[in-house]
């Protein structure tokens, strides 16, 4: 499996429109980031994780021509807003997009975007909008034979629940402030763990750096690659105090898992 960070930053984005922060300013590519995302290429399979407000950006950086499924961890806009942008992978192939999401999600998703399911709509039958609580399996929408398994993982982003996701030995984990201890045992043996780790101060919504730590170190994946974070994180100088297994991503950062 081939997996591609799209977008490691924060809601807002890095850098923050009128701040002139060390980070903000920095000319390292790692310190600018675009809304966090993630696509992971299995097989002839294509699955992007979240469709963020900068999707359409992402989409054409890394030069993703088709989408088999879409997984959303959250309704947050930065998780969201870039749904619509998801026309084009309906000009050559009118199959539906298998959609999963958090069934907290589903209605919010309706709601936002009431158009996209609305009669007649242009989108009409595209978007096969399904809520994703046991593991569930996805197929190609271009005639592949190939299908993967992908299992959620609930954690909580705040007192909300929404999804983590698992495909194969690779975990996503973002915007995360308490994983579940139940949730612990659908993660073990990872390659690949890429999890919220939003700055060094503590947050009621994100993981700390430390707090970030302290979950990848329980869960044990061989390498843990941080994301979304904010302009607390200047990628050099925060890189330096990580665990030898653990570091942080940066956009267009390519990883691999079986
Ligand atoms: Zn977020
Ligand atoms: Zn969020």
């Amino acid at each position: 499996m081939r997996i591609t960070l799209l977008g490691t930053g924060t809601s807002v984005g890095i850098p923050m429109i009128g701040c002139d922060c060390e980070t903000c300013q920095s000319t390292d590519p790692r310190d600018q980031r675009l809304r966090t995302a993630c696509h992971v290429q299995a097989g002839d399979l294509s699955i992007v994780i979240d469709t963020g407000p900068d999707f359409r950006v992402q989409m054409l950086r890394a030069r993703i021509r088709q989408v088999d499924a879409v997984l959303w961890t959250h309704h947050h806009y930065d998780h969201v807003m870039g749904l619509d942008d998801l026309r084009p992978y309906f000009f050559d192939c009118c199959a539906p997009i298998a959609c999963f999401a958090h069934r907290g999600s589903i209605p919010v998703l309706r709601q936002i975007f009431p158009y996209v399911w609305e009669e007649r709509s242009i989108y009409m039958g595209t978007l096969d909008l399904r809520a994703a609580e046991m593991p569930f399996n996805v197929g190609s929408r271009y005639g592949s034979p190939d299908s993967i398994q992908v299992t959620p993982i609930e954690v909580l982003h705040g007192q909300m629940p929404m999804n983590g996701y698992r495909i194969g030995n690779f975990a996503y984990i973002t915007d995360v402030s308490h994983i579940p201890e139940a949730e612990y045992a659908k993660l073990q043996d990872l390659d690949l763990l890429v999890l919220d780790a939003l700055r060094p101060r503590k947050h009621p919504h994100h993981f700390s750096i430390t707090e970030a730590v302290d979950a990848a170190s329980a869960i044990g994946a061989k390498q843990t690659v941080f994301i979304h974070m904010s302009h607390q994180v200047l990628h050099a100088r925060e890189s330096a105090q990580l665990p030898k297994t653990m570091q942080f991503g940066y956009d267009g950062m390519i990883l691999s898992s079986s």
